[in-house]
This record gives structure tokens, C-alpha cells and sequence, in this order.
């Protein structure tokens, strides 16, 4: 699905989330997420000295949402990758969730929709499309 003016507004987010907390080799991504309560939330990855216990900024975003209104969905997610000193390009630019942030995103909204990678521009898409099967603790119904 083609990207309308509050999904640039959420990337717009992420992007100065991660301008503000970028530090190298520690904070390297942005997250926004708009909640159905029509609310952005935005965090920053948390690198680790222990791989273990980083966090990504997903996670981050959706903890301030939940703290701030408790769990009251998500409307839309983006995460923003930005380059490192020695990168040739210098854009920050959408990247695809991980598998784990599929997971937690499917988790607190099934509905939710990803602003994902898509050549030259980015586009949006359902969360159940990038989680074919997703992992159920008991049998399908
Ligand atoms: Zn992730």
C-alpha cells in the first residue's frame, strides 16, 4: 500500500528519534508507532555489552506506549536505520522489522500495518503478511 501523509509524518518520527540518540555502535535505530488512539510513540535501539540483552527499537517504542496509555494497539510501526561514520550513504532510510519484532508487533495488534522497505519509496503492509505462520502455543483453530 502506498505511504499517505501521517505514515511520512511516523517516519518523520523515528527519523528524529534516532538524529537525536544516534551513538555509534549503540543507538542505530529509530522506531515510531502511531497507536489506534492515534498517539506517536517513538525509541531507539538499545546495543548491549551482552548481545543478549539488546533491544530494539520497536520494543522501546511500543514500552513508552504502553507505559503512557497501556496497551491500546497499534496503528502503524517504522523503524529507521541510521548509517554509521564510515557508511557511503549517509541516508537514513526504513528498514523491515525483525522476526522478534514481528512477533511482539503481531502480539499487540494483529492488525497492525509495517512501513517496510519497497524499492525507491517505502509502502505499508499488513503484519500477518510478514508472519506467514506465525508461532501459536497450542493447536490452530
Ligand atoms: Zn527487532
Amino acid at each position: 500500500m502506498r505511504l499517505n501523509n501521517k505514515d511520512r509524518e511516523l517516519i518523520a518520527a523515528a527519523t528524529d528519534a534516532i538524529k537525536q540518540r544516534y551513538r555509534y555502535d549503540w543507538q542505530e535505530v529509530g522506531a515510531a508507532l502511531r497507536t489506534r488512539a492515534g498517539k506517536i510513540f517513538t525509541g531507539v535501539n538499545l546495543d548491549a555489552y551482552l548481545g543478549r540483552m539488546a533491544v530494539c527499537a520497536e520494543a522501546v517504542a511500543l514500552g513508552h506506549a504502553v507505559v503512557d496509555l497501556g496497551d491500546s494497539g497499534i496503528d502503524t510501526i517504522v523503524a529507521v536505520r541510521h548509517p554509521a561514520p564510515e557508511d557511503d550513504d549517509q541516508t537514513i532510510a526504513v528498514v523491515s522489522p525483525c522476526g522478534a519484532c514481528r512477533e511482539l508487533i503481531f502480539d499487540y495488534d494483529p492488525k497492525a500495518r509495517v512501513i517496510v522497505p519497497n524499492g525507491q519509496s517505502p509502502s505499508s503492509v499488513p503484519i500477518a503478511d510478514l508472519l506467514p505462520n506465525k508461532y501459536t502455543r497450542g493447536p490452530e483453530r
